[in-house]
């Protein structure tokens, strides 16, 4: 299969709609992210690797650290993960608190936000410095200590981050979040503000197209069942309340991003990587989804 070729096509393809969209300007420092930007990165099992566009500049990955979180708390404490946080999809949308209440308290599933206030919670009871611990398997999993935080991005999210402050707050009354409601709030913007490119994003995400283990290093990182698990909840919850489109258009599993990311994967073959700012009004990449939508047709590869 000639990939580069239809990376290319896809390029050509998606000109329409560059600029379109809307940045993620609720966060003030994402608010100045050029919105003609687009890369797409493929990288193979067999380390073959073919890009178009923006592929080595950083962006904000946001939401898609919620994979990572998922990842790493689950490495230390299995299946507990699951007695405080569920994994249904929400059908709503990723910052919703409608469901909380009558729900007791128990987020839908690890990737929405609720949902990953709750995993912040068990990193700050399970590792010993959760901050560091998280950048340092991402730096791992993408074989790339460059890798790291944007404080910047951080503060200017906690600066205006209220709603995810009455998520941890109503859950908190509930019961289900142990720490102080600043630390979660901080740790969790922190996490939303790794920078990466589409390249290391890539790398970073192919250890879940091998099953759990790292394709140079070998180490397993989670098991397989546990990728299995991770892997179904990317499929169902990776989009919120656009995971059933994301499933019929693109059919691979993959988490996205307010920052314009979209990672996915389809499994034993392939991780890919899509970056382009302007967002649809569920939030997710406008480009990327079609991006993705063309790659897997053209390619004939889906999970289905
Ligand atoms: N940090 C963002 C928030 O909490 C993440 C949301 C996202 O990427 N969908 O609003």
């Amino acid at each position: 299969m000639d990939y580069q070729q239809i990376l290319e096509e896809i390029q050509q393809e998606i000109i329409p709609l560059i600029g379109k969209g809307t940045i993620a300007d609720y966060i003030p420092e994402l608010a100045c992210v050029d919105k003609n930007k687009f890369g797409m990165y493929l990288l193979l099992l067999d380390d073959s690797a073919y890009e178009v566009g923006d592929v080595q500049e950083l962006f904000s990955i946001q939401s898609i650290s919620k994979v990572f979180m998922l990842a790493l708390i689950i490495s230390h404490i299995g299946e507990k993960v699951y007695e405080r946080v569920n994994v249904e999809p929400s059908g709503d949308p990723f910052n919703s608190l409608v469901q909380l209440e009558y729900e007791g308290g128990i987020p839908r599933n690890p990737f929405i936000n609720s949902g990953a206030l709750v995993i912040t919670d068990m990193m700050l009871t399970h590792l010993e410095n959760p901050k560091e611990e998280l950048l340092r398997f991402v730096q791992e999993l993408a074989g790339d200590t460059s890798i790291a935080y944007n404080e910047k991005v951080a503060n200017s999210e906690k600066a205006i981050g209220f709603k995810n402050a009455a998520m941890v707050n109503l859950m908190k009354s509930f019961g289900n979040i142990h720490h102080d409601v600043e630390d979660v709030l901080d740790l969790y913007c922190t996490f939303c503000s790794i920078e990466m490119s589409c390249a290391q994003l890539a790398s970073a995400f192919r250890v879940f197209a091998n099953h759990g283990t790292g394709v140079i290093d070998t180490k397993k990182y989670i098991t397989k069942s546990q990728y299995k698990r991770i892997t179904a909840i990317m499929q169902t919850c990776g989009f919120y309340d656009e995971a059933g489109e994301f499933a019929f258009r693109v059919g691979l599993p993959g988490k996205s991003g307010v920052g314009g990311g979209i990672a996915a994967m389809l499994p034993s073959h392939y991780s890919i990587v899509v970056w382009s700012p302007g967002l649809n009004e569920k939030g997710n990449s406008l480009v990327g989804l079609k991006a993705l939508e063309l790659f897997t047709t053209k390619t004939g590869t889906s999970i289905f």
